[in-house]
């Protein structure tokens, strides 16, 4: 690792998910993030067949058509569609090696969750993930940092507190980030519309149409 190899070209944010549906708690981080890390470019990217999931609920195609919904007003949040796109299974590390590849040594960082951080060394080759992004770890509630051996000693020399120090490098750093807690959760929406209880106000309205109108869940 060279966390202070110079970097040159513009800072990329990258924040996947499942979004199976996209909610408020996704859209305040990433607009959080993007403008504590003063990102340009930040693009949300749903997972085509996610790898570590035995199934979404909503297909690839209706997730993604529910993340242009909620963003259609807001157009500094992006859509990257590119795993919904690709046929078959999508690892983020195959992906990361794409955009590494269009972006030259600009900075990535990537978004997630600390629910997620907690589970990495679950993922696919989650070892070349620091050699192709930064990580953002932002904070959720009810999720504590909690990393195994393995994946403890891959983050704990990695750790940094300055959001400047990733804007330096192409990657390899990991920024723990406040963002307001929201405890919305595609799960907990899912049983509701589910058991007929409305999810109004943690999700924007046309996503509630969309799901009504197509009676996913
Ligand atoms: P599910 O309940 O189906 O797992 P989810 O609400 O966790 O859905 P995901 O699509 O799994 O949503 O999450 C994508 C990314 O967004 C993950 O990195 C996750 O940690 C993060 N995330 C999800 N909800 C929040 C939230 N309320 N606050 C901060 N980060 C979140
Ligand atoms: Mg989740």
């Amino acid at each position: 690792m060279n966390g202070e190899m110079a970097s040159s070209g513009q800072a990329i944010g990258i924040f996947g998910g499942t979004f199976d549906p996209v909610h408020y708690g996704h859209l305040r981080a990433a607009l959080e993030a993007m403008e504590i890390l003063r990102l340009q470019d930040f693009r949300l990217l749903p997972a085509g067949t996610p790898p570590h999931r035995a199934n979404t609920y909503a297909s690839a195609d209706h997730r993604l058509a529910m993340l242009k919904l909620a963003l259609s007003r807001y157009p500094e949040l992006q859509v990257d569609d590119r795993e919904v796109r690709r046929e078959g299974s999508s690892f983020m590390v195959d992906t990361l090696g794409e955009i590494r590849q269009e972006e030259g040594d600009a900075p990535i960082l990537m978004m997630i969750g600390q629910d997620a951080a907690n589970d990495l060394d679950q993922w696919h080759e989650w070892h070349r993930l620091f050699d192709l992004a930064h990580l953002v770890i932002m904070r959720r509630p009810e999720s504590k940092h909690i990393y195994s051996g393995a994946l403890f000693e891959q983050v704990q020399p990695r750790m940094v507190n300055n959001p400047g120090r990733l804007l330096n490098s192409p990657a390899g750093l990991i920024l723990p980030l406040e963002v307001t807690q929201l405890a919305i959760s595609s799960t907990e929406i899912r049983r509701q519309i589910r058991t007929g209880l409305s999810p109004r106000f943690l999700l924007p309205a046309p996503v509630i149409d969309y799901i009504l109108e197509y009676r996913l869940y």
